[in-house]
């Protein structure tokens, strides 16, 4: 029998979707104006100059075309970025693209996708959209990854996020390194913030056969608009991922003005960087001496536990601040 809704009440719809996806939310993508708004982690500071002035010179075939006419400049620019070669450089529609096309790569429905949990919160949706069994694995009391725990499930795809979001924390490279010469399937190391640490390993990606280096121009860059994210990784991981993400994941706009502002302005880049580390540890002392007590942080965000967050967030806003409330 077909599903039908004939005999019930308009408040019972249709279950054509897949019952693993049911219980999933939409991630909350529409912005309302905020005087500050400090809810995605991404750089106020401005966009990139080369970026904006690349746009303004932007014509009818960057419209009328598919994107791809300056695809190869970005990988190229984006492989001299991160010291690898154009071919160990995979790019998607924002990091959320690649990460979700190598967890579609690199397993079969049904096998286990592990993560130290708290983390970033597409990571179970990503496992479950793809046929994948989320499977969380707790932090050790330093706030480090838990490398055995993580290597115990077997899983064939293992998320790292380095730092970590939501807590800011940076996992021990000796953790990591053990996960990676332990891991049976794929390391993914996402290093959306990567910029805003010195431990960043965005050029290790091809030296290792398993692992998969995670980047955006959301953040540091200040080009979350573009929706642009990469990845290093063998040149082999990276033809895996191509196979499955599908083509002209970037939009052409994006596509010229990113390459321009990776030659041009990782200076202003991390300048930005700079400014935003110094800023962050302003704030944490400035709440340290009001009796809060945030986590340490690695990343352009901070953590900071409160009782009843989604209550303190909508007061916030009300007075002109957006923040992003959670559970741990
Ligand atoms: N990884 C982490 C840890 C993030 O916080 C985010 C964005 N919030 C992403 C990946 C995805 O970013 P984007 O798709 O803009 O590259």
């Amino acid at each position: 029998m077909t599903p039908s809704n004939s005999a019930s009440g308009p408040s019972e719809s249709l279950q054509f979707a897949r019952a693993t996806i049911r219980d999933i939310v939409p991630y909350p993508t529409e912005r309302t104006p905020c005087a500050a708004d400090l809810s995605d982690n991404t750089n106020l500071f401005g966009a990139p100059p080369a970026a904006l002035r690349e746009l303004a010179n932007a014509g009818p075939e960057d419209i009328t075309r598919y994107p791809g006419l300056h695809t190869r400049r970005l990988r190229d620019a984006l492989a001299d970025y991160a010291g690898v070669r154009t071919e160990e450089v995979v790019t998607g529609c924002g990091s959320d693209d690649v990460i979700d096309s190598a967890v579609r790569a690199f397993a079969e429905p049904g096998e286990l996708l592990a993560y130290s949990d708290p983390t970033f919160s597409m990571i179970p949706v990503f496992a479950k959209v793809n046929g994948l069994v989320p499977t969380p694995v707790s932090f050790t009391a330093s706030l480090d990854i838990d490398a055995d725990a993580l290597l115990a499930t077997g899983a064939r795809v293992i998320y790292i996020c380095s730092p970590n979001n939501p807590t800011g924390a940076l996992p021990s490279r000796a953790a990591v390194d053990r996960v990676i010469a332990g891991a049976s399937g794929v390391v993914i190391l996402d290093e959306a913030y990567g910029e805003f640490t010195d431990a960043g390993r965005i050029s290790d990606g091809p030296a290792h056969e398993r692992l998969l280096v995670t980047r955006t121009l959301s953040k540091a860059f200040g080009m979350a608009g573009f929706r642009i994210g990469y990845a290093t990784g063998s040149a082999s991981l990276v033809r895996d991922i191509e196979r499955v993400r599908g083509p002209y994941k970037e939009n052409a706009p994006g596509e010229r003005a990113a390459a321009a502002a990776l030659r041009e302005d990782v200076d202003w880049m991390r300048e930005m960087v700079a400014l935003a580390v110094e800023e962050r540890e302003r704030f944490a002392t400035a709440l340290r001496a009001h009796g809060f007590q945030p986590y340490p942080s690695a990343a352009n965000f901070i953590l900071l536990p409160v009782p009843h967050a989604a209550r303190i967030a909508l007061l916030m806003r009300q007075r002109g601040v957006a923040v992003r409330p959670g559970h741990l």
